[in-house]
């Protein structure tokens, strides 16, 4: 390999790495500080680091990626099959992979009928409001302009997605943010903002106060997480997503499901969306669709919608005027192929099912025993437990301390996850993803080193 620093030198590595890298999240004053973690091979859900320590990965890579674990051979052949045969086209007439991926994808989607293809969540979000404000455009006489985003949802790191973040933290200092997005309050009933019997229903009410307060014929869409993920893994209320479809059909308001995060295998079912019997008009996915292997993403939508952007075809601003170049790499979608014949044929839905009861039942045993542990919440292998410093005030625990307890846990060889710096106040949920393959001893592992360090760290 023709590099200056030999990649089996760390230390090289690390040097290099230090002068030019610029790192994802990372204040790089305190970055100087410290010995990076160098992570250098995984199997399954296992990874090693360059010092060659043993870690079990309860977070799928960091940020809810890697669904069928490390090390898949058959995915990495899958890609160089593709590559060395056709690694890209992005022009008329399409490529095979993104034709056969498409059409397997939509097996699993029922009522929903067209793929776009590009390269991450925030491009796939970003591609719907487009949509939404080019079918204002041409067939609302420019109203119906405005998206809705919810408090605590999130939604992708580019100006337009950062104006839908429900999370302030992340938004801050990027402004000012382009008009027409406007927020509702989010569902999370553990954190009331209404007293009432039935949440689910009056949390979706407020979407409608929302709507009526600004004006029906002003909203276009709406865009929500089925399962709020980096917010804080909230799972809806019953009876939230039943009023919320409800709404959205009352005020011919476009339904965009965000299953970045919740897309293809974590709560159990294909898409969370499918839990919740919701009918959307959008869905959008990205990282757990190729698990990682390769950057793809996809923006999903109805007949109905597609029907839109070719009503005049001698007009030549009749259609969606969009390209993603990098959505013509062949290896996302044979990754993607090959990463949903591995779940169906591993039976990685059942696995998550179970296996996320497990993970629930050994939160719930947590709770009984740290007082820290205020609330659990999931859906399949995709976990929370928010901790709080008072169970009766609901005070957030000290985020320090929150930190301080994924610390532990990687200390112990187990990497977990925890909200932060996104919410003000409210970076207080450990948060839990393993990969689709977990097993019973990956989860009881897992419980076990935050039974440890909750009991190192709160007493
Ligand atoms: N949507 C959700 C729910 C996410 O959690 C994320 C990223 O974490 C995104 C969108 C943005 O995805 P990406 O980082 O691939 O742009």
């Amino acid at each position: 390999m023709n590099t200056v620093v030999n990649p089996n030198d760390i230390s090289g590595v690390v040097e290099a790495d230090r002068k030019h890298v610029w790192h994802h999240l990372s204040q790089h004053k305190q970055y100087e500080t410290i010995d990076p973690r160098v992570f250098v091979e995984g199997r399954g859900m296992k990874l090693w680091d360059a010092k060659g320590q043993e870690f079990l990965d309860a977070v799928s890579g960091g940020v809810w990626t890697v669904n069928v674990g490390y090390g898949r051979e058959t995915i990495a052949n899958a890609i160089r099959d593709q590559l060395i045969k056709l690694n890209y086209w992005a022009g008329a007439g399409g490529n095979v992979p993104a034709a056969l991926f498409a059409e397997k994808l939509l097996t699993k989607m029922p009522g929903m009928s067209r793929v776009y293809y590009s390269n991450s969540g925030s491009e796939a979000n970003e591609k719907v409001y487009k949509m939404v404000r080019q079918i204002a455009h041409r067939h609302h006489g420019g109203k119906k302009w405005k998206i809705l985003y919810r408090d605590r949802d999130y939604h992708g790191t580019t100006i337009g997605t950062l104006a839908t973040s429900g999370q302030d933290q992340r938004a801050a200092q990027y402004g000012p943010y382009p008009d027409g997005f406007v927020r509702v309050p989010h569902c999370l009933e553990y954190r009331k903002q209404w007293d009432v019997e039935n949440y689910g229903e009056r949390a979706a009410d407020a979407i409608e106060e929302v709507i009526l307060r600004e004006g029906a014929d002003t909203i276009g869409a709406i865009v929500l997480e089925p399962v709020t993920a980096g917010g804080g893994v909230i799972v809806p209320p019953k009876g939230y997503w039943e009023r919320v479809q409800e709404i959205c059909k009352k005020y011919e308001i476009l339904l965009h499901i965000d299953e970045v995060v919740c897309g293809v295998g974590r709560t159990g079912k294909w898409f969370g969306y499918q839990n919740y019997g919701i009918e959307p008009d959008f869905v959008t996915m990205a990282k757990g669709l190729a698990s990682g292997y390769a950057a793809i993403s996809c923006t999903v939508t109805t007949e109905r919608v597609f029907d839109l952007f070719k009503d005049a075809p001698d007009d030549t601003m009749s259609y969606f005027r969009d390209i993603s170049t990098f959505g013509g790499c062949t290896a996302g979608p044979a990754a993607a192929l090959e990463n949903m014949r591995i779940i169906e044929d591993e039976g990685l839905l059942e696995n998550t099912v179970k296996m996320g009861e497990r993970l629930m039942a050994n939160l719930a045993a947590l709770k009984e025993k740290h007082a820290v542990i205020g609330d659990i919440r999931g859906a399949g292998l995709f976990c929370g437990a928010e901790l709080v410093a008072d169970r009766a005030t609901k005070e957030p625990a000290d985020e320090k301390k929150v930190q301080a307890v994924v610390g532990d846990c990687l200390a112990q060889g187990v990497i977990i996850g925890a909200t932060n710096r996104s919410l003000p106040g409210l970076n207080n949920t450990l948060c839990l993803s393993p990969a689709l393959i977990a097993t019973a001893a990956d989860i009881d592992a897992i419980t076990n080193a935050i039974d440890k360090a909750l009991t190192k760290v709160f007493g």
